[in-house]
């Protein structure tokens, strides 16, 4: 028997460590049976569940229950030792939607194994690719085989991976460095924050991996500050893979060395922006510069940078567990693969989510989702974040990938998804969003530094009932001024959520004009 408790963060919060607590201490108390094991896993997906146990037998389905108290977990327990039945409440339904619609690649080992036990995760195949790419394959098929998989940056930009790992590798800098960004600050997103959490030696086999295709003998992961299980864990992580010698000098008795740092943020959205991270990391200001140069080219200390969101270089080990071609089977035309979204707002299931590209969005929402909490009407999904757009009812059908969200002015983004009912207003909406923009503009340039400020005041005209028609064409022409020459991405991007809705819900901004005061 094993019971796997979730140790997210969300799970914690929820009790999940007085769980473990009390099943360790009746163990010992009854004298543990050596077959028997409890395991503080990452998490595993139901997060508004929480605290979530799994219950693993022979030759039986594995049980899922929700809401465990430290008192059902021993119920469960006692159960199993005295050979009678498993409690049925709190238990999830065999064919949980939740679960069923989804494909878990980069989430294969989220809620499956302890994240501070290097020994599950080499248990579970862990760096057996990072052993096959030294000994068997040249940096330039590496670089390869992430082409031919087609994956693609995971942290929103959507750059072909292999292309960017081939542009490195080609600099043959005196020093070359690998960056991993953890730097997630979307409202609404975990994804990054629960895999750093969860399966903190995929990144780390993943970096490795991209340090030899690339030539870089260092790698910096840089985490957001307010994440610091994650810290903890990456930490302990790095220490036990030294130890065990699949990272340091000689990885893997290999002629190629590699080690990684931690650098924590402090709390600034835009150092998610690649070139204001790699100034954070070199102990600068945080600001975004303009590119070119590009990282690949010019990155940390003037040196050749590969910098790949944490999701992405989650997805290299699977790449070459399964080999390319299997890994590029899943997906839609030019987004192959799978993506992680943190699925929050109005739906019953809230949680983690991993699905395969192209998956349709009324499948997330209802069947994995459940549908809207309380029987309400869908009104609309928030992908992308603060940088994305809002995807009306009647796209629910859209297959979610690259391309289709772009098409209807959103983003994949990080993988954030908001899902709102009928009651929600969507210009308030823009307003939540640009407020966030504003708050988080680094003032380098005009553009975003004031024209953030004057939407988000012509935003609350609209919406207390103060703006004349005159306002509504002002917001909109001002969005274009900052959409077209603020230097990075934040401001690009700022305008996005009030361009996408005022495309999709253009009546709701006259309505709010016609109630004017
Ligand atoms: Fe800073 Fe905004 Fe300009 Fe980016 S667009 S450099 S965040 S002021």
């Amino acid at each position: 028997l094993r019971l796997l408790v979730c140790c997210g963060t969300p799970c914690m919060a929820a009790g999940s460590e007085a769980v473990v607590a009390a099943l360790r201490q009746r163990l010992a108390e009854s004298g543990t049976p050596a077959e028997l094991a409890v395991v503080g896993t990452g998490c595993l997906g139901p997060c508004s569940r929480g605290p979530l146990l799994t219950v693993q037998r022979p030759e039986h389905p594995e049980l899922f229950y929700e809401r465990v108290t430290p008192e059902l977990a021993v119920t469960i327990l006692d159960c199993h030792l005295r050979a009678s039945s498993l409690p049925e409440h709190n238990l999830l339904p065999p064919d949980f939607p939740f679960f069923s619609r989804q494909l878990r690649v980069v989430l294969a080992g989220s809620g499956r194994i302890d994240p501070e036990d290097i020994r599950q995760y080499i248990g579970h195949g862990g760096y057996e690719a990072l052993a096959q790419v030294l000994h068997e394959m040249t940096p330039e098929e590496v670089c390869d085989g992430v082409t031919v998989s087609g994956l693609r940056g995971r942290g929103g930009g959507g750059y072909p991976t292999g292309l960017k790992w081939h542009l490195v590798r080609k600099e043959n800098g005196p020093r070359t460095f690998v960056v991993a960004n953890g730097d997630e600050g979307d409202p609404g997103a975990y994804m990054d924050r629960s895999l750093m959490e969860s399966d903190p030696h995929r990144i780390l086999e993943g970096m490795a991996i991209a340090g030899y295709a690339v030539g870089a003998e260092q790698g910096y992961l840089y985490v957001r500050g307010e994440y610091p299980l994650a810290a903890k864990r990456l930490q302990t992580a790095i220490r036990d893979a030294e130890r065990l010698g699949v990272l340091g000098s000689r990885v893997l008795d290999s002629s190629f060395s590699f080690r990684v740092d931690i650098r924590i943020g402090a709390g600034a959205f835009v150092c998610g922006e690649e070139t204001a991270l790699l100034a954070s990391i070199m102990g600068r200001r945080g600001q975004p510069r303009i590119r070119p140069p590009y990282p690949a080219q010019s990155g940390l200390w003037g040196c050749p940078t590969l910098i790949n969101n944490v999701e992405t270089f989650g997805n290299i080990p699977a790449i070459f567990g399964m080999g390319p071609e299997a890994f590029a089977a899943a997906g839609l035309g030019k987004s192959r693969g799978t993506k992680v979204f943190a699925l929050c707002g109005e739906v019953v299931n809230t949680g983690l989510i991993e699905v395969p590209m192209g998956i349709s969005l009324r499948e997330i929402v209802y069947d994995i989702g459940g549908g809207l909490s309380g029987g309400a009407a869908f009104k609309a999904a928030q992908t992308g974040g603060p940088s994305g757009g809002c995807i009306p009812a009647s796209r629910l059908d859209t297959p979610v990938d690259y391309e289709h969200l772009q098409e209807l002015g959103s983003i994949m983004g990080s993988g954030g998804l908001i899902v709102m009912g009928e009651g929600s207003c969507m210009v308030d909406v823009a307003r939540f969003f640009m407020e966030f923009c504003l708050d988080e503009s680094c003032g380098k340039c005009v553009p975003c530094r004031a024209g953030t400020i004057e939407i988000y005041r012509l935003l609350s005209r609209i919406c207390n009932g103060s703006a004349t028609t005159v306002d509504l064409e002002n917001l909109e022409k001002l969005c274009r001024m900052v959409k077209d020459t603020s230097l990075c991405g934040l401001g690009a991007a700022a305008p996005n959520p009030v361009l996408s809705t005022l495309h999709w819900f253009r009546e709701e901004y006259e309505a709010h004009l016609r109630e004017r005061r």
